[in-house]
């Protein structure tokens, strides 16, 4: 059964660093939630147009339009085998079509890992976060800097630093997080299927314990 593995934790806690080791390393495709609307934002579809002013906000895109995105993507070829989820599901009802969606495809979720870091850590590493608008790669410019200032190493774009990440909105998407999305902590929990993985060790430590809760 092909398999799909949530990375779950608030926003900041790692989870998009992770899926671009961890998907490396396993030959799975990385779907973010995030970069999808940021890439229908740059396109200016009307889901782009829809979302924009809940990203802006730091709230929660509607169900039913982040349901049928994620379900999009995962119909296609490259997911087929399984893939590593990152920012999806956020709602009990975004978990509980995940679980519909994949059962219709003959997979199912296999592991959470639950990356947990303490909130003001998370407030230093949003503020400090750097992204590459080309391939969507992330630094921090104090504990994972670019190897040239301001220039993603993959394709030498220059960085960008994310509207939301800004202090104000930072506040509001873990006050979010802490009311929506924290409920599938025991979700998953209750399913057999969380690995608790301490987030504030180094990036390199952080992938190693979560590579050891999925195999
Ligand atoms: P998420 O996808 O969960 O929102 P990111 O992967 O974008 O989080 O990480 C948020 C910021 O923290 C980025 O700037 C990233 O470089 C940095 N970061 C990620 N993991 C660690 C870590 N283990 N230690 C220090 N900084 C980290
Ligand atoms: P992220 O890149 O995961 O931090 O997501 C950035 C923003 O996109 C969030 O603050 C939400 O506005 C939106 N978003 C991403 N994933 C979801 C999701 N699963 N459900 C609802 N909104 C989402």
């Amino acid at each position: 059964m092909a398999k799909y593995i949530v990375l779950l934790g608030p926003p900041g806690a790692g989870k998009g660093t992770q899926a671009q080791v961890i998907s490396k390393d396993m030959n799975l495709a990385h779907i973010s939630s995030g970069d999808l609307f940021r890439e229908n934002l740059k396109n200016q579809t009307e889901l782009g147009k829809l979302a924009k002013g809940y990203m802006d906000r730091g709230e929660l895109v509607p169900d039913d339009v982040t349901i049928a995105m994620v379900k999009d993507r995962l119909s296609r070829p490259d997911c087929q085998d399984g893939a590593l989820l990152d920012g999806f599901p956020r709602t009990p009802a975004q978990a509980e079509a995940l679980g519909a969606m994949l059962a219709g495809i003959g997979g199912e979720v296999s592991s959470v890992p639950y990356i947990h870091v303490p909130a003001e850590v998370l407030i230093e590493r949003l503020g400090g976060r750097w992204t590459c608008p080309t391939c969507g790669h992330v630094y921090h410019e104090k504990y994972n800097p670019p190897q040239a200032a301001g220039k993603c190493d993959k394709d030498g774009s220059t960085l960008i630093q994310r509207e939301d990440d800004k202090a104000a909105t930072v506040e509001n998407r873990i006050r979010v997080y802490t009311a929506q999305t924290s409920p599938l902590i025991e979700y998953y929990r209750q399913k057999g299927l969380l690995a608790e993985v301490d987030g504030t060790q180094s990036i390199e430590q952080v992938s190693q314990d979560i590579l050891k809760a999925i195999r």
